[in-house]
């Protein structure tokens, strides 16, 4: 989640390029080995014959010869030869007049060396020369050769290192391989600032109220501290992705004006044993360097999951020495050594106890999905760089957005920009808005997804079914907007509902709740007198409600008050904690319920059907139907039940302003 505009526009401390001159050392070298294995012989060595050999041989001029690879002979001269005319124009440098090559002087090949050898007593015995000639054997690797046996090798290592270099993520030879025991965090320091201040985190007033006490603690540490007073060493944000957690993380570095690591909970994981324990210990070295700072630590359930817990013996041993390094290092520092470390997860719920214990995270934040009044302070902060047309307002946006995080919501305000540019304005209006917010919810138009009429007419029906249901069931969450406007992955319509604000729900709830999500496939029942599988995650969803219900809600008679929901429970755990006959009893439970339910809204769309076809065939002809065009077709809805919402909007009405259509809560119907 903490990809997003923030971090791109900071630009946090990039490891140092990879040396390129590494590769020019490489490079280097293997051109000075070929160089010096080529060019190793005297540059001035003539070529001569073996007629020529024995001439110079006869006059005494040789010093010695050496045999090399016994098919080379190389002629060194003496001295006294080298001053002769006929060899001192060929050998002596012309620029120092004294320094003769010390030689090899010619060269010329023989058949086999022992052959020259006994060629060359027997000249000597002929023409009565007494000193004997030096001959050398000399074994001499060519290049060849010597590519054959080493050069393989050297090219291999060379290959290796960039290889390794490569994969272990670094770019260009050397790569990090011999950094993989470095931690990965990203640093914001004196050179790039955390620029973000809590007056960017929008809402969150709860959580920035708990988190402002670090601030003062890292600003002012001795008013605490003389007062005897331990500072928290950690705080725990715990709340679903994309509400803002390294938001505030960062807006605390920047109130702070400290260095701020930030890293991920999974950049610790690595196939190696040990790298990860590893990374613990780099990264509180580097933040002790820099204290006072703040470590941020993303996704903490990476690494803190419960220890032992479920999973194979021994799969998870590198996971777990990862984990103790951690709490060691936070027990190992001093709590007036100000580093203190936040961390971000959405499932408190699997990490280790030892983590929370006092002392480490001890406290924890808990940030939730914004209310109304949150959303409308988001919106304003990321419509500031909007060019927005005057009917944009950021209430308004937030009443039509219930259960959007905030990284949902800048992301409809960049996609509403995008939109109206595609359109060619000037300023992005309120209906660039509303798709942004349709396209975030639904994904992308399929504009030539084909459907035939046939199919079209089924789905008109599915969806007026959900709609009609919904409309005359005293529970159901009222609906807002129902569409057969193809969008997304699977869905062919949706029907978007306004939830009810409220945290707990009472049985006729559910079943109000369910018998709507069955009136899609009671209206194709119905109408049809067949099913299609136009209904799978609306069954997915109500077998689960029902589920829930009978065996964790205690709602049942026959079951009773018990509940088989663990909150400890791990994740692979193969016994079921009830006996075979509750298990059948519990499935004939849920099944009771579905079948009730199903039976009920059949028996409803019968009553209704007149409404329900005026649904189906408006929808068929506009695709799009908003709350209030249903009122208008089938009259209002039979029950009253306000929220703040719609007093909210209704408020917005006597202004004069646009009619509350669009409403609540994305729940995608098949
Ligand atoms: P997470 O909780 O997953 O760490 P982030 O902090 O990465 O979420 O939030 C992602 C983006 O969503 C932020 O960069 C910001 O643009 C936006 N956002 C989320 N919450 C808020 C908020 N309360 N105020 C302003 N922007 C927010
Ligand atoms: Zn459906």
């Amino acid at each position: 989640m903490s990809d997003n505009n923030e971090n791109n526009s900071l630009s946090p401390n990039k490891k140092p390029k990879p040396n390129s001159y590494q590769g020019w050392i490489i490079a280097g070298l293997i051109a000075a080995i070929l160089g010096i294995t080529i060019f190793n012989r005297s540059a001035s060595i003539r070529e001569t014959t073996q007629k020529r050999f024995e001439t110079m041989f006869k006059d005494r001029d040789v010093s010695f010869v050496s045999v090399v690879n016994d098919k080379v002979v190389e002629v060194t001269l003496t001295p006294d030869a080298l001053r002769k005319s006929e060899y001192s124009k060929l050998f002596t440098d012309p620029n120092s007049a004294q320094s003769q090559s010390p030689g090899p002087h010619y060269q010329f090949k023989v058949n086999s060396g022992s052959d020259f050898k006994k060629e060359v007593e027997q000249l000597r015995t002929e023409n009565k020369i007494e000193e004997k000639l030096d001959i050398r054997i000399e074994p001499r690797a060519s290049f060849v050769e010597w590519f054959g046996s080493w050069g393989i090798l050297v090219v291999m290592v060379v290959l290796m290192y960039f290889l390794l270099g490569r994969m272990a993520g670094g770019a260009g030879p050397g790569g990090q391989i011999f950094n993989i025991g470095k931690s990965r965090a990203a640093l914001f320091d004196a050179e790039n600032k955390v620029k973000i201040t809590f007056n960017d985190v929008a809402g969150l007033d709860e959580a920035k109220e708990e988190i402002k006490e670090i601030v003062d603690y890292l600003k002012t540490p001795t008013k605490f501290t003389k007062l005897g007073a331990k500072i928290p060493k950690g705080a725990l944000l715990v709340g679903p992705p994309g509400t803002g957690k390294t938001l505030l993380a960062k807006a605390v570095a920047g109130e702070a004006g400290v260095p701020f690591f930030s890293l991920s909970g999974s950049d610790f994981v690595e196939m190696f044993v040990g790298v990860g324990a590893a990374r613990v210990r780099d990264l509180f070295k580097q933040a002790k360097e820099k204290a006072p700072c703040i470590i941020f630590i993303d996704e903490i359930d990476a690494v803190g999951r419960s220890r032992g817990r479920g999973a194979m013996p021994g799969s998870n041993d590198e996971r777990e020495n990862t984990l103790n390094s951690l709490l060691v290092e936070m027990d190992g520092f001093a709590t007036d050594s100000g580093i203190i470390i936040l961390a971000a997860t959405n499932r408190p719920d699997v990490l280790d106890p030892a983590l929370m214990r006092p002392g480490r995270f001890d406290r924890q934040v808990s940030i939730d999905k914004p209310d109304i009044i949150g959303r409308e302070a988001i919106f304003k902060v990321h419509l500031k760089p909007v060019k927005i047309a005057l009917d944009v307002d950021p209430k308004e946006l937030a009443a039509q957005t219930p259960g959007f995080a905030g990284a949902e919501i800048a992301n409809v305000c960049n996609e509403a920009a995008l939109i109206a540019a595609r359109r060619d304005r000037e300023e992005v209006c309120m209906k660039d808005f509303q798709d942004a917010m349709d396209r975030v919810i639904g994904g992308m138009e399929k504009k030539n997804k084909i459907i035939s009429p046939d199919e079209k007419e089924i789905v008109a029906y599915h969806e007026a079914g959900h709609a009609v249901a919904g409309w005359f069931l005293e529970f159901a969450d009222p609906l807002v907007k129902v569409t057969i406007v193809p969008r997304g992955v699977a869905a062919l319509g949706y029907a978007q509902y306004l939830p009810r604000e409220q945290y707990l729900y009472r049985a006729e709830q559910l079943i109000d709740e369910m018998c709507m999500t069955l009136g899609g496939r009671a209206a194709e029942d119905i109408i049809y007198g067949k099913v299609s599988t136009g209904a799978l995650s609306d069954l997915e969803r109500i077998t689960k409600l029902a589920y829930s219900m009978v065996t964790v809600y205690g709602m049942n008679d026959r079951i009773g008050n018990v509940s088989f929901y663990d909150s400890k429970q791990s994740e692979y755990s193969f016994n079921k904690p009830y006996s075979e006959s509750t298990a059948q009893a519990i499935d004939e439970e849920v099944r009771k319920i579905i079948d009730h339910a199903y039976e009920r809204t059949k028996a409803l769309l019968t009553e209704k059907r007149p409404e329900l076809e005026i649904i189906s065939k408006e929808l068929l002809k506009r695709e799009l139907l908003y709350q209030s065009d249903l009122e208008t077709l089938i009259g209002k809805r039979p029950f009253e039940r306000r929220t703040a919402y719609q007093e909210f909007m209704d408020a917005k009405v006597e202004k004069g302003t646009t009619p509350p259509e669009v409403v609540e809560e994305a729940t995608a119907q098949s």
